[in-house]
């Protein structure tokens, strides 16, 4: 259709105001613009003749196809006979608008209207617009046409954008506000942590100023880096700037000892950090302070050390404190010596020594003072610790320095000799410390001499323990004072041996007391001249197991476990019911019994008491008895033996002092004591025929008793020659094998039978006791 119509010179020209380029043909740029408009257009040139429709127009219209050359009215103007048959009605037939038609058909130069045009049932609306335009040649009209409801939906989009866009706006804005106000915050919290972080930098510059403890930091060079005042003030700096001052010239080694120091580092370096370590530190005046520092190591980058920082405290004071605590822990505050722990410690090292350096031996002593409890009893505590005092300094004026004295409490000392080449070297310690003790020294202007008694393990070396040493040391040490004239013992394998039969021994004793496995056999006194029976003297034996032993085995075993006590007991019960038995209706003539009676029987406070109750039960006459007791027992325990004897002499029996002149006693002490009779030990008698200064004491000592009216027994004759002897010097009562030796109680009592009796000579005055004529038994 277009090919056919010609279209009006002016869309060719090219000097048109229309056509856009010279070229093209304008109509076509225009048809082709308006083919590609979704808006319907339309252009007529003056003759009203379509010049241009494009799809979009037609279909408003229901055109099939753009009625391009036909006259507007033709096209558009109204229904054409034809139009209505039904095959055209059934292909949508074309719209007819008046309304469009006036609007175009008006020439106006510009019209902008609505119009409904009616499609069917339905209506619908459209804006139109059109322009009468005058080019050359006449007037063209220009016509867009668009649906008012596209027109709607694309307000309602613009519409929607706008609101859309607004929202967004205002989210954005909200946005923007709430990041302000998130901004804000931020600051606000910024400012906060940065204020927090001022005070609390602030707080710990305080803390770190007035710490209490040393605080500081110290690079691997040993420079200090930072430090507070109390560290500047333990090293002796008056400020810190005094200490940084100094130590600026690296390396400031704060440790006293340098492989401390060392040390110190390799564990910071090892472990990262040390706690509660000790050491001491060097202050500016170069003394030793003490310090305790927990420290750690501040790595950077690629983890080497960057520098250490500690926490030091000064513990000077505890540590003094500690060093005291730990000398009295292992010192005898009396003496200053060591201590059995302590003195147990050495032992331990030098047994360890031993065992690291063959060849390497040493000795121990245990050493006991033998009169300390006299002086103690007699001059008062305060004298016993200056004898202790002095018997300390003593000792360790004997030995060497690398030796060890203790005390191990009350008067028990003991000295370790190290590294001893010989034994006699030991041995020779021992001698010098008995003679050092040997010394009298003065107490409350009084001369006095302790002495000691030392027991000595040579080969200490081949022990394990160091109980094992000490014990037997104290076993040697006893066995030296059992012995009156030896000072010092050395502990024997024999020793052992003994010490552990006294074991066995001990608990068979037990076990004979309870079992009454004891028996007494009876020694006669006699008249020296006439060998009259005088008495007897009951001695006691032990049938153990298959053996009888004497009591030189087993007394001193009793008395020092306390058995003596319930023996001692049954002896006495034992002879009374002997005596009782003789001395029945028809018995023999009047005798003595001297019953041989322990120390520390005597040291009971019942004993007399008991001893009254056997009189009652055995119903005799307590002047047939006598107790015999040695020097050592006043010696040991004076002031309670003596009310003892005292209260037993009150119950009528007598005392005899045996084993007279082995002891101490001066003639004045003899005086007091609640004595009847004394008896000379047998010492005496053994070399009496050829020792003539043994004479010279017995004769003197008969002298002694008879002065002080006392009876004087010679014990121990074995020879009619000592018969002799003693005669000569005046003995007048004896014992011994020579005359009897001890016999059963049968041969006793056939003795007694055999013999008249005579107790003239018991002691002055006796033999008017005795002469009692109301007594039945005499
Ligand atoms: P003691 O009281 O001095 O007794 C004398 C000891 O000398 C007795 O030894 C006796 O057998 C012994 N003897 C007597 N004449 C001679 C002699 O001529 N030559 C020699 N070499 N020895 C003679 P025994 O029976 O072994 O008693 C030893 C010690 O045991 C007694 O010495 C006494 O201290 C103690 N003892 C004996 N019986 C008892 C007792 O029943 N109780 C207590 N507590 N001690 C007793
Ligand atoms: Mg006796
Ligand atoms: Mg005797």
């Amino acid at each position: 259709m277009l090919k056919t119509y010609e279209p009006p010179d002016i869309f060719r020209s090219a000097g048109s105001a229309v056509a856009a380029s010279g070229s093209a043909p304008v109509l076509e740029e225009l048809a082709a613009a308006a083919a590609a408009m979704p808006e319907g257009f339309l252009v007529l040139d003056p003759r009203k003749n379509v010049l241009i429709c494009n799809k979009a127009l037609a279909r408003i219209f229901n055109l099939p196809v753009p009625p391009l050359g036909k006259s507007f009215a033709e096209a558009f103007g109204q229904k054409r006979s034809g139009d209505e048959t039904p095959e055209k009605e059934a292909l949508s037939p074309p719209v007819y608008s008046r309304e469009f038609c006036s609007h175009i058909l008006a020439g106006a130069p510009a019209v902008s209207a609505e119009i409904s045009l009616s499609k069917g049932a339905e209506r619908e609306d459209y804006l139109l617009l059109a322009v009468s335009h005058h080019l050359s040649g006449g007037v063209y009209t220009f016509c867009c046409m668009k649906k008012v409801s596209d027109l709607l939906s694309f307000h309602a989009a613009v519409r929607r954008g706008r609101e859309e866009l607004e929202r967004t706006v205002l989210e954005h804005n909200r946005e923007l506000m709430r990041v302000n106000a998130q901004l804000r915050l931020e600051n606000a919290e910024r400012s906060a942590v940065a204020q927090a972080l001022r005070r609390a930098e602030s707080r710990y510059r305080d803390i770190f100023d007035n710490a209490t403890e040393g605080i500081f930091q110290w690079t691997p060079d040993w420079r200090i880096i930072s430090a507070n005042m109390s560290f500047a003030r333990t090293l002796g700096y008056s400020t810190v700037n005094n200490l940084l001052h100094s130590a600026s010239d690296p390396p400031f080694h704060f440790c006293m000892d340098q492989d401390v120091a060392q040390e110190l580092v390799t564990a910071l370096e090892n472990t990262g950090s040390v706690v509660n370590f000790e050491f001491q530190a060097v202050r500016q005046d170069g003394a030793p302070v003490w310090a305790s520092m927990n420290a750690r190591r501040v790595a950077g980058p690629g983890g080497r050390t960057n520098y250490y920082e500690a926490f030091i405290e000064n513990i000077t004071v505890r540590k003094s404190t500690e060093e005291k605590l730990v000398y009295q822990a292992f010192h005898d505050p009396l003496t200053g010596l060591a201590n059995r722990s302590l003195f147990h410690d050495r032992l331990r090292m030098a047994l360890r020594r031993a065992g690291r350096q063959p060849g390497y031996r040493f000795a121990v002593l245990y050493l006991d003072l033998n009169r300390f409890k006299m002086v103690n009893d007699s001059f008062g505590h305060n004298a016993g610790d200056d004898v202790l005092c002095h018997t300390a300094v003593s000792i360790l004026s004997c030995v060497r320095e690398v030796d060890t004295v203790a005390r191990f409490g009350g008067d028990e000392f003991a000295v370790l000799i190290e590294d001893t080449q010989k034994n006699s070297q030991a041995i020779r310690v021992a001698k010098r410390i008995i003679d050092a003790l040997s010394c009298p020294f003065c107490i409350d202007d009084q001369e006095v001499t302790t002495g000691g008694s030392v027991g000595i393990v040579l080969r200490a070396e081949r022990y394990e323990q160091p109980e094992d040493i000490l014990r037997d040391a104290d076993t040697a040490m006893y066995r030296a004072k059992a012995q009156r004239h030896i000072k010092f013992k050395v502990f024997s394998q024999k020793m052992r041996e003994e010490t552990m039969e006294s074991i066995s021994l001990e608990s068979d004793l037990r076990q004979g007391v309870k079992n009454a496995e004891f028996f007494m056999e009876y020694q006669p006194i006699v008249h020296m001249d006439t060998g009259a029976l005088h008495g007897y003297e009951a001695l006691i034996r032990w049938k153990r197991k298959d053996t009888v032993m004497g009591p030189g085995q087993f007394i001193p075993v009793a008395e020092e476990t306390g058995l003596i006590k319930p023996l001692g007991l049954y002896i006495i019960e034992r002879v009374c019911r002997r005596i009782a038995a003789w001395t029945a209706e028809g018995g023999p003539a009047p005798f003595v019994m001297h019953v041989n009676i322990s120390g520390r029987q005597l040291i009971y406070p019942t004993f007399p008491r008991e001893v009254q109750r056997i009189l009652e039960r055995t119903a005799i006459d307590p002047r047939h008895l006598c107790f015999e007791i040695t020097e050592s027992v006043l010696l040991d325990n004076g002031g309670a033996c003596i009310q003892g004897i005292q209260q037993i002499r009150e119950l009528g029996i007598r005392f005899c002092l045996d084993d007279f002149g082995t002891g101490f006693s001066s003639l004045s002490y003899l005086r007091h004591l609640p004595l009847d009779s004394i008896k000379v030990d047998r010492s005496f008698v053994s070399d009496i025929e050829t020792d003539a200064h043994s004479v010279a004491i017995v004769r003197n000592l008969v002298c002694l008793g008879q002065d002080l009216g006392l009876a004087v027994v010679v014990e121990g004759i074995e020879r009619k020659t000592q018969v002799n002897v003693l005669s000569a010097a005046g003995c007048s009562l004896a014992q011994g094998y020579f005359f009897h030796r001890p016999m059963s109680a049968v041969k006793a009592e056939e003795l007694l039978a055999r013999n008249p009796g005579d107790i003239s000579t018991l002691s002055p005055g006796a033999a008017e006791e005795y002469a009692d004529p109301e007594d039945p038994m005499l």
